[in-house]
């Protein structure tokens, strides 16, 4: 158990404000109290520096992180698309052993530590051997993957994907083979296996439930795991109307579109977070509001593969939560995330503040929900209780240098908007996970 210590910085963010003259009293891995400075004189000083809840990165495939840079040329194709980019990540992802995803999740995880990410929803398919044999432990990849997360120092819900066929109507792929568990029966088994895995009995490490997408999961199959993540209460993650043609695949296969599907089959919860939800309707927007389903938008990646824009302004109107995921890994940087939310709305809509709440009208109330979007939201798509600073939840935090070029000069009052738009990730310098200080000015170790 870690003993007590206080962190002073100029400013901590908690109660939706900056505030100054405040130390953050941490104990056993949480926050014990926040209390004026002279209340705490051990307090370790972090000068210049202001102090944000850790952020939730809730959607990543650790081991992407290995093709960035290698897709943005011209394939074969004539025309280049999201169907293009997979077949390239696949034949990557075909080539890793289990040494190879640890490191690659290493490298990623630790990308992602450096910029102020505490927490991770990794939605991890990769489970067999190259032949697509099985492994002598069938969670030995996921496993690898949660090591790289702890040995980082970040926590991690490993969403265990299920992956049962091609598509309907579609020829099995070949280069599918390491994901493919055909029966609800051999997953939820190995599901089992790795929910008693001793690494996930210490809060830093615990699993969900991930079918991968309407398209490889039937919806027996997908009914079945649904069932078993509400009777066990996990996390339930889906790639959900990314493209168009899974859209016009589900209604061609069940006369529905994704979220109809989910929605009139009762799978929808607030569990439940659709990975992506970026072609639907506004019936389907109500029904994940009616649901309290929460989205999972990934930005910088769905304007690298060409997916479109969430509709995040429909969303917030219907008051659905939206979170935020660095997905393909192309940029680790969540702050980045945030801002395209309504930068790719601005170019839409041609009109500025598109996101900004109606019922605030102060100068940090869009720069506010958008970081809600990078630590809460985040927080409760991956089943963790935390993404605040606040008594009794995880001392989990970074903290950004105040004299970095990206920001220096703001006023306090003007801070939060000049982090959410305009820091840069290298002005991360601390960070700080249950209490253990695993960035200190900017370096790992
Ligand atoms: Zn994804």
């Amino acid at each position: 158990m870690l003993s007590r210590s206080s962190w002073l910085p100029d400013l901590v963010y908690t109660g939706g404000r900056f505030q100054s003259d405040r130390a953050l009293v941490c104990d056993g891995g949480k926050i014990v109290e926040i209390v004026e400075a002279a209340q705490a004189p051990d307090a370790i000083r972090l000068k210049r520096r202001a102090l944000l809840p850790g952020m939730v990165n809730a959607h990543s495939h650790a081991f992407q992180r290995i093709i960035r840079g290698r897709t943005e040329h011209r394939s074969q194709h004539t025309t280049d698309s999201f169907w293009t980019w997979r077949e390239q990540m696949y034949a990557a992802a075909n080539r890793l052993g289990p040494e190879e995803i640890y490191a690659a999740s290493h490298l990623a995880f630790l990308e992602m530590a450096l910029t102020g990410i505490t927490a991770v929803g990794e939605f991890h398919y990769i489970h067999h051997a190259t032949d697509g044999s099985t492994y002598d432990d069938p969670n030995l990849l996921a496993r690898e993957v949660i090591r790289a997360a702890r040995d980082v120092g970040i926590r991690i819900a490993l969403l265990r994907v299920a992956y049962a066929r091609a598509g309907f109507e579609t020829e099995p792929n070949p280069q599918q083979i390491r994901f493919i568990e055909a029966s609800p029966d051999t997953y939820l088994k190995h599901l089992e296996q790795l929910l008693a895995a001793p690494e996930l009995k210490d809060g830093m490490a615990w699993a969900g439930v991930a079918p991968h997408s309407v398209r490889a999961v039937p919806l027996d199959y997908l009914k079945t795991i649904i069932a078993f993540a509400k009777d066990h209460d996990l996390p339930t993650h889906m790639h959900v109307a990314e493209q168009p043609a899974e859209v016009s695949a589900c209604i061609k296969e069940y006369g529905r579109s994704p979220v109809a599907l989910l929605d009139t089959e009762g799978l929808l919860s607030k569990r439940f977070t659709a990975v992506h939800a970026i072609h639907v309707t506004p019936k389907a927007i109500n029904a994940m509001a009616q649901a309290g389903a929460i989205v999972c938008a990934c930005p910088t990646t769905e304007r690298n593969l060409g997916d479109g824009v969430v509709p995040v302004d429909s969303y917030f109107d219907a008051g659905v939560r939206v979170s935020l995921g660095s997905d393909s890994q192309i940029q680790i940087d969540l702050l980045e995330d945030a801002r395209e939310l309504e930068y790719h709305l601005r170019l839409q809509k041609t009109a500025r503040n598109v996101l900004a709440p109606d019922d605030d009208a102060s100068s940090s109330a869009l720069a506010r929900r958008l970081f809600d979007c990078a630590t809460v939201n985040g927080a409760e798509s991956i089943g963790f209780n935390g993404g605040k600073l606040e008594a009794g939840l995880p001392a989990d935090f970074f903290t950004v240098d105040l004299d970095d070029l990206s920001i220096a000069g703001c006023a306090t009052e003007d801070l939060l908007a000049n982090i959410v738009f305009s820091l840069s990730r290298t002005a991360v310098k601390d960070v700080v996970v249950g209490g253990k200080q695993i960035i200190s000015h900017g370096l790992h170790g």
